[in-house]
C-alpha cells in the first residue's frame, strides 16, 4: 500500500476507530486494553468526559489569540503549578521537545545574563532520551538519534548513566551551564534513577553553580503517584522541568517549569511560541490537573501500581527463561525481557493488549493512569497466556 507519509514511523497494521477509558476498538470492533497510553500521554484514558466537556466548551469559545493578548487559562495554570511544585514561573509549549529546547535556552542564558558568557556546557546520561530536535538530540545520548544530522551542537556532552567518577569530573568542567537527567528514563529501558543519585547530583551541582533540568515529559503528571516523579525524592528539587505528554492528557501540550534564580536571565522578547499557552490546550490542561490532584487520584494510582508490581514480580518469578527483571515505578514500568520484545508486543496486540518497547529489550507498560486493579490483573493474565504459549513453543 503507498503512503504519503514521511517513512519515518513502522506502525502497527491495526486502526483504531475510538476509545473509551482505558479501552481503545480497532475499525473491526476488537476491544483492546490500552497498557501504552499513546506512550504515557492518555493519562485519563480515552475520551474523559471532563477533558471532552473542558475541550468543547473553549471549542465554542475561542480557540487562538497568540501570547500578544493575556490568556486567562493560561496565567490560571501557571499558578496552579506553581503553588503545587519547586517553581516560581511556568511556560507553555506544544511538545516535550519544545519544553527542551527552552529549559537549554533558560539556562544558558542564566549564566550568561550573570557575564559567564562561555557557560554553555550541558551534560546528560547515557540511554537519555530528550527529543528529536536539534537540541534533543545534542541533550539526548543515544547516537543513532544524531547519525546523519550534522555535528552535535557546541557544548552538549554525555556520561555514562550511574558512573559516579565522570560526574564527579564532568560536573568541574569551568563551561558546565547544567545537567539534564530524566528521574526515570523511559525509552532507554524504563530506568528509575535511584533517590540517592538525584540528591547527590542536587548536590554537586549547588557546589560548582550548575543547573539542574528533570526531564520529567514521561514520568510527571502522576504517573508514579506523585504529580511529578521526583516528588518522591527529599533535598532534590530542580531549577528547571520539562514537561509534556500526560500533562495534556492527549491534546498537544508541554510546559517548562523554572525557579525565580534559573529565569533571572529571561525577559520580554527573549523566548516565545505561537501556539504554546493558547485556549484550547489551558481549557484541557487545567481539567486534566483538575483530576489528577482529585480527591484520592494519586492515592488510587499508588495503590493499582501495587498491584501491578505484584503482577509483574509474579511473571518474572514464574517466567525466568523470558522475563530478566522488572524497572520503574508507579504506572510506568518496564518488563526486561531475554530477547527482543517487539515479536512479543504483536503477540500481545493479538491478545487485545497494547503495550510499548523501549530500550535494553524492554517490554514498556504505561496504562491510563485510570486503569483499576481489574484492569491490572486482566493485562497481567494476558501476558501470562502468552509467556505460557512461548514456553510450551520453545518446550517442543
Ligand atoms: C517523549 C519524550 C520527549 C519528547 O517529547 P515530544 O513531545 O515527542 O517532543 C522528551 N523526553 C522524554 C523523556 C520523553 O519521554
Amino acid at each position: 500500500m503507498s503512503n504519503a507519509v514521511l517513512p519515518v514511523y513502522g506502525p502497527s497494521p491495526v486502526v483504531f476507530e475510538r476509545g473509551e477509558g482505558v479501552r481503545m476498538y480497532d475499525d473491526k470492533g476488537k476491544p483492546y486494553l490500552d497498557f501504552i497510553a499513546g506512550i504515557a500521554v492518555n493519562a485519563l484514558g480515552h475520551c474523559h468526559p471532563v477533558l471532552v466537556k473542558a475541550l468543547s466548551d473553549q471549542a465554542n469559545k475561542l480557540w487562538h489569540t497568540s501570547n500578544m493578548f493575556r490568556v486567562p487559562g493560561q496565567e490560571r495554570l501557571a499558578q496552579r503549578y506553581v503553588d503545587l511544585t519547586f517553581a516560581d514561573y511556568a511556560f507553555f509549549t506544544n511538545s516535550g521537545a519544545e519544553s527542551i529546547e527552552g529549559c537549554i535556552k533558560i539556562a544558558r542564558r542564566y549564566h550568561w545574563a550573570k557575564g559567564d558568557t562561555d557557560r554553555i556546557g550541558i551534560l546528560s546520561f547515557e540511554g537519555s532520551f530528550h527529543g528529536r530536535t536539534l537540541g534533543g538530540i545534542s541533550a539526548g545520548a543515544q547516537e543513532k538519534y544524531r547519525e546523519g544530522f550534522g555535528p552535535r551542537i557546541q557544548g552538549f556532552r554525555s556520561i555514562p548513566f550511574g558512573d559516579h567518577e565522570a560526574l564527579k569530573r564532568a560536573i568541574k568542567e569551568p563551561d558546565l551551564a547544567a545537567v539534564i537527567i530524566e528521574p526515570v528514563q523511559g525509552e532507554g529501558g524504563v530506568r528509575e534513577v535511584p533517590e540517592q543519585c538525584l540528591q547527590g547530583l542536587r548536590k554537586l551541582c549547588d557546589e560548582h553553580g550548575v543547573l539542574l533540568i528533570y526531564d520529567e515529559i514521561q514520568c510527571g503528571a502522576g504517573r508514579t503517584g506523585q504529580l511529578f516523579h521526583h516528588q518522591w525524592v527529599k533535598d532534590a528539587e530542580p531549577d528547571l522541568l520539562a514537561a509534556a505528554k500526560g500533562i495534556g492528557g492527549g491534546f498537544p501540550m508541554g510546559m517548562i517549569l523554572s525557579s525565580e534564580k534559573a529565569a533571572s536571565g529571561m525577559a520580554k522578547g527573549v523566548h516565545g511560541t505561537t501556539f504554546g499557552g493558547g485556549p484550547l490546550a489551558m481549557a484541557v490542561g487545567n481539567a486534566v490537573l483538575d483530576v489528577v490532584t482529585g480527591d484520592g487520584f494519586l492515592e488510587q494510582v499508588r495503590r493499582v501500581a501495587g498491584t501491578m508490581q505484584q503482577g509483574m514480580e509474579s511473571l518474572k518469578g514464574r517466567y525466568p527463561e523470558l522475563v530478566k527483571d522488572i524497572t520503574g515505578r508507579g504506572l510506568l514500568r518496564g518488563l526486561k525481557m531475554r530477547d527482543d520484545p517487539l515479536p512479543l508486543r504483536g503477540k500481545l496486540s493479538d491478545r487485545g493488549l497494547l503495550v510499548g518497547t523501549a530500550g535494553n529489550n524492554t517490554l514498556r507498560l504505561a496504562p491510563p493512569l485510570i486503569v483499576t486493579e481489574d484492569d491490572v490483573r486482566e493485562a497481567i493474565d494476558i501476558i501470562d497466556q502468552q509467556f505460557a504459549t512461548m514456553m510450551t513453543a520453545a518446550g517442543s
